[in-house]
């Protein structure tokens, strides 16, 4: 099963390690120049194990929350609002 999403490599802290590429059972993620990148999208289950084992923390799985009903800019508010919980 593949996903909707893909996790984001923050490119300033990743290291190079490739802890991440060896631990993706699904071959979604590539070492390329020395980076973490995402080369098989569709190969990916957001199953979470990168983001697990990334010593730096460069990985992140988001999710995109929808507000029914609010704008974009209401919708920001109440995100920032949540988080300051
Ligand atoms: S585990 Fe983290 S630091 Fe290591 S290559 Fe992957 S993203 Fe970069």
């Amino acid at each position: 099963m593949t996903s909707d999403f893909i996790p984001e490599i923050d490119l300033s802290r990743c290291i190079g390690c490739e802890l991440c590429v060896r631990v993706c059972s699904t071959g979604a993620l590539a070492l390329i120049e020395n980076i973490a990148v995402v080369a098989y999208p569709e190969a990916c289950t957001y199953s979470g194990v990168c983001q697990e084992n990334c010593p730096t923390e460069a990985i992140s799985l988001t999710y995109e929350i929808i507000f029914f009903g609010a704008t974009r800019e209401e919708a920001k508010e109440e995100s920032i609002k949540g988080t300051q919980l």
